[in-house]
């Protein structure tokens, strides 16, 4: 996991000075850069020669300002390939410069940086893992900071978990799996479904995309409708935000351990009828994910990401596969038959991967009671309590039951 951490530096004036002088030699060689239409590294030596100064910045940090020429570049054709008017990358002053595996060493409070020396640092939270990059960054408001890029080893983050989590006596655990037809159903047989007003405003959205896209490019009406797309989005934004805060709560104060898939790999949108455009799940999902692990973590509850792959594919009864494509809606399985919705399938797979993973038992998918499955409906009225204020919310978005 890449963990990424703002911390504030205070330089004396003497290493304050070296920093605005490294800074002046990064703008100058990525505007160099840019005037001669080089972005590769390899120029470097010729440039050190030619200017001497440029010496004075570690060659790490010069890679990465010629490479961020490179970038910023594609970025643009990018732009320019999907039709949007572009205009030409201008000189800017760099305000900030990339350490990049080497060049650095963090000493307790102190920041070394080769070619600049120690700057105080001010480690407000423990830095998680191995540190990859630092990049340093001088503000508006002027101040300096680092901006600290780490990565935890996941074995290493495995062994300090088991430490902090013991196996509960008891525990209530939920997989959660999040698809384009609802917005998500649990592996205790809760549905919930994609928020009516975000869906309304998502059609709205794309009535005002076309308004614009038909408008005279710099007429007034075109800026007009420009600002209604605008408030649009912000719409849709706050809507979908208080609607993902309201059950990610749900799931924390209701259960120990919350198992959701890994979305970086799971089986994605292929556009189904929700009216939802592709962006907004996307958006979704991970600011979904997001949030639960989040909750979690302040409420000292457990929320794990399991790898995605086979959880629709696999029986949760049995633990044979039986393949299906992503138009079939229902799991049937030929070995151990049962018949289960697709989504609630996969729910009982990843509720039953995150037990694994958390070493809070192996659940093998044969000792499930298969009785349990028709009763769930029952199961999940008697646990939801509608006038705890808590749950109340529940209302607001439409939910069933399986
Ligand atoms: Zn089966």
């Amino acid at each position: 996991m890449i963990t990424v951490t703002r911390f504030k530096l205070y330089p004396n004036k003497e290493t304050e000075d070296k920093l605005f002088s490294n800074l002046r030699i990064c703008s100058f060689v990525y505007n160099w850069c840019l005037e001669h239409n080089i972005w590769n590294d390899s120029v470097l030596p010729q440039l050190k020669e030619v200017y001497p100064d440029v010496k004075e910045v570690h060659s790490i940090v010069l890679q990465n300002t010629v490479h961020q020429v490179r970038d910023n570049i594609n970025a643009l054709s990018k732009k320019k390939q999907k039709g949007q008017k572009v205009g030409r990358l201008r000189h800017k002053p760099r305000h900030s410069m990339i350490y990049e595996q080497t060049g650095f060493k963090m000493d307790g409070n102190m920041l070394r940086l080769s070619k600049i020396g120690a700057i105080p640092i001010i480690i407000s939270r423990p830095i998680k893992g191995e540190i990859k990059q630092i990049i340093i960054k001088h503000n508006k408001t002027h101040n300096w900071f680092a901006i600290v890029v780490s990565r935890t080893n996941e074995i290493d983050d495995w062994f300090a978990f088991r430490k902090t989590y013991r196996k509960p006596q008891s525990f209530k655990a939920v997989g959660i799996d999040l698809n384009v037809s609802n917005f998500s159903t649990d592996s205790d047989g809760l549905v919930i479904e994609h928020p009516k007003n975000v869906k309304r405003a998502g059609k709205k959205l794309r009535r005002e995309q076309r308004k614009l896209s038909r408008r005279k490019k710099g007429s007034r009406n075109r800026n007009k409708q420009r600002r209604i797309v605008a408030l649009v989005h912000e719409k849709i934004e706050n809507r979908r935000n208080d609607f993902l805060h309201k059950v990610s709560r749900y799931y924390v104060n209701n259960y120990d351990l919350i198992s959701l898939e890994d979305l970086s790999i799971a089986e994605m949108v292929q556009n189904g009828n929700s009216g939802l455009s592709k962006a907004i799940l996307d958006a979704s999902w991970g600011k979904f994910d997001d949030y639960v692990l989040y909750k979690a973590e302040n409420a000292g509850k457990l929320a794990v990401q399991v790898i995605a792959k086979g959880t629709t594919q696999d029986c949760s009864i049995c633990g044979k596969t039986v393949p299906k494509d992503l138009s079939v809606r229902v799991h049937s399985c030929p070995y151990c038959g049962s018949v289960m919705p697709r989504d609630y399938n996969s729910s009982r797979n990843i509720n039953l991967r995150g037990i694994e993973m958390v070493g809070w038992g192996t659940v093998k998918p044969s000792s499930l009671d298969m009785g349990r499955l028709n009763t769930l409906a029952e199961i999940r009225t008697s646990i939801l309590d509608i006038n705890n204020p808590e749950q109340v919310f529940i209302d607001e978005a439409r939910i069933s039951w399986l």
